[in-house]
């Protein structure tokens, strides 16, 4: 091979064949490993070195590439090539060529001081310049960049490494242990290439004033070159044992400099990779973006609120969150990075609040005690301390002259209806009226027995169910005047629809009870005070604001038992205040969870149908699938036949999918919660927020397609009274991730933390789907953090107050800032 010719006429020729991998006899692999250090030779330059060590071509696998990785691997080595080749060239004819690919010019580093004048534009025109103004990003490593989204300098300063590896503790090589990840430093003795198994690879002697130790690279001949005897080196990773001596496996390793460590030594920061962008490169390009730009950014906090916040300067924290001194600086700055995310989130979203709140003025409703501790007296239980923290908050809200508007969220059965109950009975005793909307029929009978039941015991009841009036009931001695609640939903006949519309119309109903039926343009309320709105997250935000809508700016109290995702992202979406319940009232049981191996189903069905036996009654869910409710429904019925005859003959069965009809739904709900059934078999629409106080098991086949929130879901829905609930999970699949997801289900009863293990794993992006929502994007924050969520919502509140449009000089950099990070959004403008 002479010189650098011979390739290049080999890669034109694969280029031209279509890269089908016959330019060479034999193979273009076979071709690289032979003369990949031949290759080496034909250049000194240390840039260049690495990046062709990067390109591993002595133990290439372009054979097992598809055409499209083939075409930009190839693309990769020819760019390397042509810059081997350039210094030559240009020597030769003394100019640059200009017909050659743009070509990495390198930045001279900015002298670390600012100029007040002319700057800005400058400043900014480098932070959005291409990243290929870092040394070594080649046009086509940008595109691999692309691919993460990271175009310009500017993104790359905010490509955040996942997490770290801590190769910050030095060991003196006489205390290396084996198994272990280690740090050691050392000089080299000797380094030479050696026959590692069947390959050649790299072997080398280091040695420090305690000991010596041997560390081999597998497939990695060309680094011999690199060390040098009597460098100094760092080494880390694992400790193996070879032939009873301890040795060093393909360590982490770096030459000490007088520069910076970035790759050992330190809290070494592992970035999210593509196909084609190696670790030691990735780290070397960030730490020339984080040196020679982190400090041009703008830090847009204004100087208060990092001072009250304690919160690193923003260059500070692009710096540590790259390279972080320690473990503790790596979480202030995080702190920081996440803080800047939230507060931005929620300053658009009061100014989206703002808007539509804006000069109207709500109704102050008076809270007299003498109410609330007579009806609390008359409950046969005690308000936990979260329930009482969360009436406190609501009563707060009410009496403002401005509308309430909160979420209120809480684990299934930790007692959200309560609160809403009282809710609506101030509104009632200030002369206002109160509804709750339920997504379901039967959850709005079940809400409208339970008022009803609630206030039967404070005063007495007067029925009227007789036809032509739907289900109304009026009870005396609770106010002074009488007070009278009815259920609103679709089925009820036309006159008797008709006839409550009227008596809502006319102010002689206090309280509707309802769902959907509530909004339709039919229901006029005199004087709609508040508006509570039960599992919201069945409701879309229309429907929400077409309550509201009923009234003059009622008050509006929405409840969930889906922590999260959902309501998080509602919380910031619908502008709402947060209130949580997070404790159940004494004795609850948790629901015994179990996982169950597929062989074992049958065991599964005995105990299934032993506590049929006894008298309870069990949910078999069947598995989700994805994108199409025909299959799932289709699936559930074969299952739902295939059970009936085979496995519980004796017992009664029931089934329920979301192809069903509306009414069909209810019926067989209503059947299943009268104990006409034994089993419902059901999709993923079981309802939530259902009683049925009877069932004590759920069956969840293909477990491991549901997340953990929704396997929790299911699940609140057994156990609901003294008796014990059980779960059982089986999986169809089951790999090693998905066994520890569903494990934490035996062992993790905490929604919140279901929850936020489902983010861990899923992602916040996919999980709360904050594209759609037309929130701006999240890399740091998590929306479940609901210290910092309150933290920065406090601080957007009083910037709000201080600066409701951030006209003020200190607010100018944050306005921007704003505008840029919402300028997806078509809510903000
Ligand atoms: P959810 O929050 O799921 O809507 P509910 O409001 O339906 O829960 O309450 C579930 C059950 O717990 C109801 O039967 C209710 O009467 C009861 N309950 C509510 N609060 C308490 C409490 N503090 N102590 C005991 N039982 C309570
Ligand atoms: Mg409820």
């Amino acid at each position: 091979m002479e010189g650098t010719e011979s390739l290049r006429n080999i890669l034109d020729l694969e280029r031209r064949k279509g890269y089908t991998d016959r330019a060479v006899i034999g193979g273009l692999d076979r071709y690289f490993h032979r003369h990949a250090e031949q290759l080496r030779e034909l250049t000194k330059d240390p840039q260049l070195l690495e990046e062709f060590d990067a390109l591993n071509l002595a133990d290439s696998s372009y054979g097992s590439l598809d055409p499209e990785e083939r075409r930009r691997w190839l693309a990769d080595v020819t760019g390397w090539l042509e810059r081997i080749e350039r210094p030559v060239k240009e020597a030769v004819n003394g100019r640059r060529t200009q017909d050659r690919p743009a070509r990495p010019t390198p930045v001279k580093k900015k002298p670390r001081v600012r100029a007040a004048t002319g700057r800005r534009k400058r400043k900014e025109a480098e932070l959005d310049a291409p990243i290929t103004v870092i040394k070594g990003i080649t046009p086509n490593v940008a595109d691999r960049f692309a691919k993460l989204n990271v175009r310009v300098v500017h993104d790359l300063l905010r490509f955040f490494p996942r997490r770290y590896v801590d190769y910050s503790q030095t060991k003196p090589i006489s205390e290396l242990v084996e198994g272990e990840e280690q740090t050691v430093i050392g000089t080299i003795w000797e380094a030479k290439v050696a026959t590692l198994g069947s390959r050649r690879g790299t072997e080398a002697t280091i040695a420090d004033e305690t000991g010596t130790i041997r560390a081999v690279w597998f497939n990695q001949p060309y680094l011999a070159k690199s060390f040098r005897t009597n460098s100094r080196i760092v080494l880390a990773g694992s400790v193996g044992l070879f032939r009873g001596n301890k040795v060093f496996e393909s360590p982490e390793w770096e030459l000490l400099k007088d520069t910076e460590l970035i790759h050992t030594g330190r809290l070494v920061p592992i970035y999210p990779l593509t196909q084609g962008l190696y670790p030691r490169q990735v780290r070397k390009w960030t730490k020339q973006a984080v040196d020679g730009y982190a400090w041009q950014l703008d830090d847009f906090l204004p100087a208060d609120i990092k001072a009250r916040c304690e919160l690193l300067d923003l260059p500070e924290a692009i710096a540590q969150i790259h390279f972080p001194d320690d473990r503790a600086t790596a979480v202030r700055a995080r702190e920081r990075l996440a803080f800047d995310e939230l507060l931005l989130l929620q300053l658009g979203v009061l100014a989206r609040k703002r808007d539509w709140k804006e000069g109207q003025p709500g109704n102050a409703f008076h809270v007299a005690p003498d109410i609330v501790s007579r009806f609390l007296g008359c409950l046969p239980f005690e308000l936990t301390q979260a329930q009482e923290r969360v009436l406190k908050e609501v009563l707060a809200d009410i009496t403002q002259p401005k509308a309430m508007s909160r979420l209120l969220q809480g684990e299934v059965g930790s007692g959200k209806t309560v609160i809403a109950t009282l809710a609506v009975l101030i509104a009632a005793a200030n002369g206002y009226q109160g509804a709750i909307m339920a997504p379901t029929e039967i959850l709005a009978e079940q809400h409208f027995t339970n008022i009803c039941g609630y206030l039967a015991q404070i005063g007495s009841e007067e029925r009227h169910d007789e036809p032509g009036e739907g289900a109304v009931r009026t009870y005396t001695g609770f106010l002074p005047r009488p007070l009278t609640v009815a259920l609103l939903i679709g089925s009820l006949g036309r006159s008797e629809k008709a006839g409550l519309q009227r008596k809502i119309a006319q102010g002689e109903v206090d309280i509707v009870i309802g769902t959907h039926a509530l909004i339709q343009k039919e229901v006029e309320f005199s004087k709609l005070g508040l508006a509570v709105i039960d599992e919201q997250h069945r409701f879309g935000v229309l429907q929400r604001s077409a309550l509201r809508q009923k009234g003059f700016n009622p008050h509006v109290l929405v409840m969930t038992a889906t922590p999260i995702p959902r309501t998080m992202a509602l919380t910031l979406y619908g502008d709402l205040d947060l209130s949580t319940i997070d404790e159940l009232p004494p004795g609850r049981q948790v629901v015994k969870t179990k996982c169950v191996e597929v062989h074992d189903r049958a065991k599964a069905y005995t105990f299934l149908h032993r506590q049929v036996l006894n008298g309870r009654q069990a949910f078999i869910v069947c598995p989700l699938v994805e994108e199409s409710e025909t299959l799932e429904a289709k699936a559930a019925t074969t299952e739902y036949e295939r059970l009936s005859r085979e496995v519980f003959p004796d017992l009664k069965l029931g089934l329920l999918h979301g192809q069903m009809p509306g009414s069909d739904k209810e019926q067989v709900m209503r059947h299943f919660r009268a104990g006409d059934f034994d089993i419902l078999v059901s999709t993923s629409v079981v309802e939530v927020g259902i009683d049925v106080p009877r069932a004590s098991v759920m069956l969840v086949e293909g477990a491991e397609r549901f997340g953990l929130s929704q396997l929790h879901q299911f699940r609140g829905r057994v156990g609901r009274d003294k008796e014990q609930g059980y779960c059982m999970l089986i999986p169809e699949k089951l790999s090693p991730e998905a066994r520890e997801r569903l494990l934490l289900m035996e062992k993790v009863h905490d929604g919140f933390v279901l929850a936020e293990k489902d983010l861990e794993i899923r992602g916040p992006g996919e999980f709360f789907g904050t594209h759609q929502s037309g929130l701006p994007d999240l890399k740091l924050a998590r929306l479940s953090d609901l210290e910092s969520l309150q933290l920065t919502r406090q601080e957007a509140i009083s910037l709000f107050q201080s600066d409701p449009t951030l006209k003020r000089a200190e607010h100018r950099l944050l306005r921007k800032q704003l505008s840029l990070v919402w300028s997806d959004s078509a809510e903000w403008s």
